[in-house]
C-alpha cells in the first residue's frame, strides 16, 4: 500500500504526542502556560508535543521537510520552560539534549515551501479548549504537489461514541488518500473504518462549530443554518476535533468563517482533518466552493473561509453562505 511506512511513523509520532499532552493537560501549572506574539497561549505540551513529533519524523525521514507552528523562542527566553518541555520530551523518547530540542523546534518554524513533499503540524490544535480542560488535537499531515496524501489526528479526550461515556475516551483518526478513513483506540487494540453520515435534508443536519467566539463568526454561522431550516442547537466543540466528528457522521456540517476579516488559515490547522472528512465520503472546500490549495506557504492564501461536510450537503450550504455574507 502506498505511504504505509509514512502512515505508520506518523501514527507512532502522534500517539506519543497524545500521551505527552494528556499526562500533562490536569496538572499544568501557572508557569507552564505563556503568551506569544499574538497573545494566544502556548504551554509546554504544545513545545513538547512538536518536539516529539519532529524528532520522530525525521529519525525515519531525515531528508523531508516539515512546516509547523511552533518555534523555540519560548525556550530562549525562559529557563523554565526550557527545562520542563525537556523533561516532558525525554519522557516521551529519551535522550535528547537541550540544544537538539532548540534545532528539533526551529526546525519547522520557518519553512514556506509550496509545491515539494512536506509534513504539516499541529502539536496541538484548540490550546484553549485544552487550557479549559477540555477537547484538543494533535494534528500531523504530508503534502505533496499542494494536496494532502496522509492525515493523522490525535484526539485524546473525544469520547469513542457521540455521547459516549468519558471513560471510553481518546481515538487517533487517519486516513491516506485513496484507502479510506480510519480510528483507532489509544492504545491501538480496536481499529475500524469510519464513514460521513448520509443525511440529504439539510433541515435534519447537525452542525457544529468552534466554541471560539474570537475564532469564527457565530452569527454568520447562525444566519447559515437558518437559511438550511436547522433549528438544533450547534454542537460547538473545540479543535480539529470537529473534522472527526463529521468524519465519524456525528454531525453533517462544519463551517468555518472567521470572525477577523481577511484571515487565511493555517494549513496545519486543516491539513489532517481534511483529508479524513474526504476518504471518510465527505466534502471539504472554502467557503466559495474551492479546494483547499496547499501549496501556497505556510497559510491558505487563495482560500477564504472553510467548510467541511458530509458530501450530499455541500452545494445547499456554499449556497446558504453565498446568500448569507
Ligand atoms: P477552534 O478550536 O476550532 O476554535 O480552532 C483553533 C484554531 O483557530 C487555532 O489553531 C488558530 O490557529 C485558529 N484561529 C485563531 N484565530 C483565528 C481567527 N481569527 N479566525 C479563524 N481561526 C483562528
Ligand atoms: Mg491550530
Amino acid at each position: 500500500m502506498a505511504y504505509e511506512r509514512e502512515l505508520d511513523v506518523a501514527i507512532q509520532a502522534v500517539r506519543k504526542a497524545c500521551r505527552l499532552c494528556s499526562g500533562v493537560q490536569y496538572s499544568l501549572l501557572h508557569d507552564d502556560t505563556t503568551s506569544k506574539d499574538d497573545r494566544s497561549p502556548v504551554t509546554v505540551a504544545d513545545l513538547g508535543s512538536q518536539a516529539v513529533i519532529t524528532s520522530e519524523l525525521l529519525r525515519s525521514f531525515p531528508e523531508d521537510s516539515i512546516v509547523s507552528e511552533e518555534d523555540a523562542n519560548v525556550l530562549r527566553d525562559n529557563e523554565y520552560i526550557a527545562r520542563r518541555v525537556l523533561g516532558l520530551v525525554n519522557e516521551q523518547i529519551g535522550g535528547m539534549a537541550a540544544s537538539q530540542l532548540l534545532e528539533a523546534l526551529d526546525y519547522g518554524a520557518r519553512t514556506t515551501y509550496r509545491t515539494i513533499r512536506f509534513w504539516t503540524v499541529d502539536p496541538i490544535d484548540g490550546t484553549k479548549g485544552f487550557l479549559r480542560g477540555e477537547q484538543y488535537a494533535i494534528a500531523l499531515a504530508l503534502v505533496e504537489g499542494g494536496k494532502v496524501v496522509l492525515g493523522v489526528l490525535g484526539c485524546p479526550n473525544l469520547p469513542w461514541t457521540d455521547g459516549g461515556s468519558e471513560e471510553n475516551r481518546g481515538g487517533v483518526y487517519f486516513a491516506v488518500k485513496g484507502q479510506g478513513a480510519f480510528v483507532q483506540t489509544m492504545d491501538q487494540s480496536v481499529e475500524r473504518s469510519i464513514s460521513v453520515d448520509s443525511l440529504a435534508l439539510s433541515a435534519e443536519a447537525r452542525f457544529c462549530e468552534s466554541v471560539e467566539e474570537g475564532h469564527v463568526s457565530h452569527e454568520n454561522h447562525a444566519r447559515i443554518s437558518s437559511i438550511l431550516g436547522i433549528t438544533t442547537p450547534p454542537y460547538r466543540i473545540d479543535s480539529q476535533c470537529k473534522y472527526a466528528v463529521v468524519a465519524r457522521g456525528d454531525a453533517s456540517i462544519y463551517p468555518r468563517l472567521s470572525s477577523t476579516k481577511d484571515y487565511r488559515d493555517a494549513i496545519w490547522d486543516h491539513a489532517a482533518g481534511s483529508i479524513i472528512v474526504m476518504e471518510a465520503g465527505g466534502q471539504v472546500t472554502d467557503s466559495r466552493g474551492e479546494p483547499l490549495d496547499f501549496a501556497a506557504g505556510r497559510r491558505l492564501a487563495n482560500n477564504s473561509g472553510i467548510v467541511a461536510t458530509n458530501g450530499k450537503l455541500h452545494q445547499q450550504v456554499i449556497a446558504a453562505i453565498a446568500q448569507a455574507v
